[in-house]
């Protein structure tokens, strides 16, 4: 079979049927107020199609249907193999139906293609693979009694779990939540961005065509935050899943403490930094992986690289290589299979972008490379990967999380400034770290507060790893057998015998 061209692409687009009702109870509905909003392709601005625009009424309709679902036992006491059987079918349909997905996903929010094709859409059905086939893998605890007592620990679904993501991986982040928690037996309304929310909203139904029972997986698209925040308030959403800003994360806290103190897990945002010592193994390969880490996805990414650390005595020769390995990285359509970097997913964050290349300007940062928006005569929103040398730490480019490709050099002298800069920030997502000294390497990661440390690469991991924040990029873990712990309540059942 041949690679789709951008031709090829394009006539798809043109004849996609585009789905923009909530699902709900197994079905598609409009919302109950009959309201939509546009869902606006920042490829050219072309409308996609109407969206519902799900409030309060439609989160209460979702959630009495999620809860009596799970009461009713029919997924949430059906045999883990069974379930297995069923999320893998599920794997098996996303994968069936990539090239649709991965079209959805880059027409929605602007990502390249070959990306969506070879990353989100695979990463999102492994994602639901690899928890169905762990479920009938994961045992309960005896504890160490008394000879005549049993002391039981098991765990139990925790209930209705509301969903909340974002729009950079849109699928991928829904299959993070989604499989631990369809695996371990909950009813889940997901919450897709109102700038992305069309995949979400299409695998409702291969989810059910899977054998999910009706009512078990629901999705209430919805413009801004009004049905986020009706679930986040709701009295009887048990646990409620998140990823998207730090700000967005923090009211989640306030409104689970105003509701039923429901679970809140959170993963939030980043500003990674990316240490390259003089004794990196590899200059080229660390300047590859630097360009990488701030332009792939267009730099809408939580674990971007977006400071590089660099020890003095090697930037002369470094920077060159990043500038070079930067040209690589260039926004085209992103319909094209060539294409590395796409469109910003709408005009707002374009202009945050731009806002932020400004602000780099304004405090004195060197523009060494790109700053502008380009192909404005498509209509898209692209922006060229942008490098700034003699940043500070204190710089707002280098302190607030830009979610665009502004990459941000910052010198230092010592590991221990190094250390120190690296942890000069409000989050603690990911770092990276490059020498060829073992023992620094590894003292280097233990000194750094976050939660994912690369050394000698960028972005490693797998859905065995757990995924999350230190400080105020969140708490719980995405990915690993550690993120059923969100998923599920532990139960002591203490027996006299
Ligand atoms: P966002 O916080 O604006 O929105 C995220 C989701 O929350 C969307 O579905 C949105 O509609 C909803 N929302 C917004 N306000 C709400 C409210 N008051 N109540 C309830 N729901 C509300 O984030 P975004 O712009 O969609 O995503 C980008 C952010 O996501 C970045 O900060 C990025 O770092 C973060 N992110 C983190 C991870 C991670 O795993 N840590 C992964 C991807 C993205």
């Amino acid at each position: 079979m041949s690679t789709p061209t951008r031709a090829d692409w394009e006539q798809r687009a043109r004849s996609l049927a585009v789905e923009g009702r909530a699902f709900i109870d197994g079905k598609y509905w409009a919302a109950v107020s009959g309201a939509t909003f546009d869902c606006l392709s920042p490829i050219d601005g072309r409308l996609l199609g109407k969206v519902a625009s799900c409030d309060a009424a439609d989160a209460d309709l979702a959630v009495a249907v999620a809860r009596q679902t799970f009461e009713s036992g029919v997924w949430s006491r059906l045999a883990p193999v069974k379930r297995k059987a069923v999320l893998i079918r599920f794997a098996e349909l996303l994968e069936a139906h990539r090239e649709e997905l991965a079209l959805l996903e880059t027409l929605d929010m602007g990502k390249p293609i070959s990306d969506a094709l070879r990353i989100d859409i695979p990463a999102a059905a492994r994602a639901i693979r690899w928890n169905g086939e762990a479920i009938d893998k994961i045992y309960d605890e005896v504890a160490a009694t008394a000879h005549d007592e049993l002391g039981l620990v098991t765990r139990e679904p925790v209930g209705v779990v509301a969903a909340i993501v974002p729009w950079n991986f849109p699928l991928l982040m829904a299959c993070w939540k989604l499989g631990p928690a369809l695996a371990s037996g909950n009813s889940v309304i997901l919450k897709p961005s109102e700038k992305s929310p069309l995949t979400a909203i299409r695998v409702a139904a291969l989810a059910l065509e899977a054998g999910v029972p009706a009512g078990v997986l629901n999705v209430l698209p919805g413009y801004g935050h009004t049905v986020g925040k009706a679930l986040a308030l709701h009295m009887d959403v048990d646990c409620l899943v998140f990823t998207g800003s730090t700000r967005t994360a923090k009211q989640l806290m306030v409104y689970a403490g105003e509701s039923n103190m429901k679970r809140v897990w959170l993963e939030a945002g980043g500003k990674s930094p990316n240490i390259v010592f003089a004794d990196a193994p590899d200059l080229a390969a660390a300047a590859e992986a630097a360009a990488g880490a701030i332009a792939f996805n267009q730099g809408e990414v939580c674990t971007a690289g977006s400071r590089l650390l660099v020890e003095r005595s090697i930037k002369d020769e470094f920077l060159p290589l990043v500038l070079e390995a930067l040209k690589r990285w260039k926004p085209g359509h992103p319909l094209d299979p060539e294409t590395n970097v796409g469109a910003l997913v709408d005009s707002q964050q374009l202009n945050t972008v731009l806002g932020y290349i400004e602000a780099g300007r304004a405090e004195g940062a060197r523009l060494l490379t790109g700053g502008k928006r380009i192909l404005e005569e498509t209509g898209g929103t692209y922006v060229e990967p942008t490098l700034f040398d003699g940043v500070g730490n204190a710089m707002k480019i280098a302190r607030e999380e830009i979610f665009g490709p502004v990459l941000s050099v910052i010198a230092f002298d010592t590991v221990e400034e190094a250390i120190r800069i690296a942890n000069d920030t409000t989050y603690g997502l990911a770092a990276a770290l490059w020498t060829r000294d073992l023992s620094k390497a590894h003292r280097t990661a233990r000194a750094l507060r976050a939660g994912s440390v690369w050394v000698n690469q960028y972005d490693g991991g797998d859905m065995t790893a757990p995924f999350g924040g230190f400080k105020q990029s969140g708490n719980g873990r995405d990915k690993s057998l550690h993120a059923f712990d969100k998923y599920t309540e532990l139960k002591a059942t203490w027996i006299k015998l």
